[in-house]
């Protein structure tokens, strides 16, 4: 069922869309009338989930994901003032026609590599992403990819730079954080030459200030600047628990990808009605779905599949 307000913005379109192609036939109408359900339920999507399928076309694109029953996005592409090439403010204009809002972005700088000698370039970079993202009014800039920590005290370095880019988001109206893959669950060493992965790093002979990277970034990022987006899936790959850290970091974990093998609750590795229930009991407001490559039919055949989940799964307000 719509709402009233999606009605009006959908008929709207309906005749900005007839004017400008100069035609409004009635299959065009049934098509454009379907935009942006009212499904009671917020969910958020991570483009980057659609690979290359979105940019056959992107307003039709985004028009099926609203329709899916998606009504948040997050960014994924960002280069230069663009989102794959596209005008971030044109890309905005294009989410809010399909009915969907940009919540936040997916940006990494330029060097993965943090040293004394390259801040300044680092925060340059996220000087102008800043800039770039507040102007289409996102909330949050979030940085998905690991810098190099193979040492503790590379992992004190790259808090330092993230804290920095917290400072320049939060000049911009803007909430930095730092999204996580498997391998910030490796640990290291003081003096440290490489990450070690597995729940037996290092054994016994755990040397003394071994830390968990994941535990390094939250003990030493300020909490008034740095906030952690927990892919699920992620920290599972990871050998961890996503729960026990949603349970100890309530503060912290502000947003979550929610993510299984492939399609959403196929895989029976991932326990969502707890995720979930955890996630409302937090107070998190924002999660965005997020798939890879399938492994049969089109990306968004997968992500309706994730759509329909979440939509079935009474635990999901
Ligand atoms: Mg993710």
């Amino acid at each position: 069922m719509q709402n009233r307000r999606n009605f009006i913005k959908n008929a709207s379109l309906i005749s900005l869309g007839g004017i400008l192609a100069g035609k409004s036939d009635l299959a065009n109408a049934a098509a454009l009338s379907k935009f942006s359900v009212d499904t009671g339920k917020k969910i958020g999507l991570q483009i980057y989930s659609l690979g290359k399928e979105l940019y056959e076309n992107v307003p039709g694109g985004l028009r099926r994901i609203g329709q899916m029953g998606y009504s948040t996005l997050e960014l994924a592409g960002y280069r230069d003032g663009k989102i794959n090439n596209i005008e971030m403010a044109e890309f905005r204009k294009m989410a809010e026609d399909a009915g969907l809002k940009i919540v936040s972005s997916h940006l990494n700088p330029p060097v993965r590599e943090y040293t004394a000698s390259n801040k300044g370039e680092i925060a340059d970079f996220w000087k102008k992403a800043a800039d770039d993202h507040a102007k289409i009014g996102v909330s949050y800039i979030v940085q998905p990819g690991q810098p190099s920590t193979r040492s503790t005290e590379e992992v004190s370095l790259v808090c330092e730079v993230f804290n920095e880019a917290g400072r320049i988001a939060k000049e911009n109206g803007l909430i930095f954080g730092y999204h996580n893959h498997d391998m910030e669950f490796s640990r290291v060493i003081p003096g440290g030459k490489e990450m070690v992965f597995g729940r037996r790093a290092f054994g016994r002979d755990m040397p003394k200030g071994t830390e968990m990277i994941y535990d390094g970034f939250l003990r030493q990022t300020d909490p008034a600047l740095v906030i952690f987006e927990l892919d699920v899936y992620w920290a599972v790959m990871g050998q961890n628990d996503p729960l026990e850290y949603m349970k100890k970091y309530p503060d912290r974990i502000q947003l979550l990808h929610i993510k299984d093998r492939e399609v959403l609750g196929q895989s029976g590795m991932m326990n969502f009605e707890q995720i979930f229930n955890q996630a409302y009991k937090n107070g998190v407001k924002d999660y965005f779905v997020e798939l890879e490559r399938v492994s049969s039919g089109t990306q968004f055949e997968g992500v309706k599949g994730c759509a329909d989940y979440l939509l079935k799964a009474p635990f999901v307000k």
